[in-house]
């Protein structure tokens, strides 16, 4: 048994950093916590959660779950958190956790409540901080029922130190043959990359319209990027031209960054997109426009047009 059940997200190498941040909601909400982990060929990541304070590392590993196909996933995750008794369901707030979680959540009655930044109390009773309204409010809420299903948005919550003695590794036995088939996988798109995971990277660059086409982009963006050793990111305005590939979209409907250094390029600072980098420490913006609306919340601006400013900037970052 174990009150709380965090998901653990992973490559198939290894564990997603965000996913370990939903460890610490879990540990803020008191009592047992277990990790359950999908997929196939699952010993090496399970092995690397064991010291991560979890009462055991729950693995539901079998060939139906090679790919993460939802509905699949979400039969799984409802089984077990029936079989361990878990009241509580945990994800990180990410694409994975969206895709899987509501479905989880609908198969088990249970309430949902996404990117949950902290913890309150109200009258005594338990509640969860969220943002709202593209993140321009917090919204504080207050669920009915003691099961629920959490996403927890990782820039909110440091990682937990995996230093705990080993936890058991426990095999979650399911019947793949009663899984629901109605998705099919057809193919993965993945592009090899030296650079770091946006979500996790300590400089990120991104780029906006005036981009103008893929290899500006990548010229100024990712060339600004490399010089930094940084993750490169992009408007929702850069990825519908084509600019930029949609897993770089930082935003309300992106990714959400909290980054030491977050470099805005030609982004006028719509509030979808400030939703994805507010948290992060120092904002860079350059644009030509000295009304932009980036430069209220940026740290430090520059004025001009990106395409005289940032291959200067790449030349002095690369003579240090
Ligand atoms: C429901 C919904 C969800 C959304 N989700 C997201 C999201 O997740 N992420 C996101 O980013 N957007 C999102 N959007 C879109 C958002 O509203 C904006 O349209 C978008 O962020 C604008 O992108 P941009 O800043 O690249 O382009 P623009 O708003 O066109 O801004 C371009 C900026 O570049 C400057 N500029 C132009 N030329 C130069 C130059 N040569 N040198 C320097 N500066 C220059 C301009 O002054 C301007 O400020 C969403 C919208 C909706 C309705």
């Amino acid at each position: 048994m174990a009150a709380t059940l965090v998901l653990i997200e992973h490559d198939r190498q290894q564990v997603k950093r965000p996913s370990l941040h939903a460890i610490t909601l879990a540990r803020q909400l008191g009592g047992e916590y277990a990790l359950l982990v999908l997929g196939h060929g699952l010993d090496a990541i399970a092995a690397s959660l064991v010291s991560c304070g979890a009462s055991a590392v729950i693995v539901a590993d079998d060939a139906a779950l090679a790919e993460p196909l939802a509905d699949r996933y979400a039969a799984v995750i409802a089984q077990a958190a029936q079989k361990y008794g878990a009241k509580t369901l945990i994800g990180s707030s990410s694409t994975f956790s969206k895709d899987i979680l509501p479905r989880a959540a609908a198969l088990l009655d249970a309430p949902m409540v996404t990117d949950v930044l902290a913890l309150e109390e109200v009258n005594g009773e338990r509640a969860y901080r969220r943002p709202t309204s593209a993140g321009s409010m917090l919204a504080t809420v207050k669920i009915e029922g003691d099961r629920c299903v959490l996403t927890a948005r990782a820039t909110a919550f440091e990682a937990p130190a995996a230093d705990a003695a080993p936890c058991p590794i426990e095999r979650f036995d399911f019947d793949p043959a009663s899984l629901p088939n109605g998705m099919q996988f057809i193919s993965r798109e993945q592009r090899a990359s030296d650079r770091p995971d946006l979500t996790e990277a300590r400089v990120v660059v991104s780029g906006g319209r005036p981009l103008q086409d893929p290899e500006t982009f990548e010229r100024l963006v990712g060339g600004l990027a490399d010089a930094l050793g940084g993750a490169v990111g992009a408007t929702r305005a850069a990825v519908d031209a084509g600019m930029a590939p949609n897993d770089y979209q930082v935003g309300q409907t992106g990714k959400v960054v909290a980054p030491e250094l977050y470099i805005a390029m030609g982004i006028s600072g719509a509030i979808q997109h400030l939703a994805g980098i507010k948290d992060s420490r120092i904002i860079v913006a350059i644009n030509k426009d000295p009304d932009a609306p980036i430069f209220q919340m940026a740290t430090y601006g520059l004025v001009g047009d990106l395409h005289q400013l940032v291959p200067q900037l790449i030349e002095a970052v690369r003579r240090g």
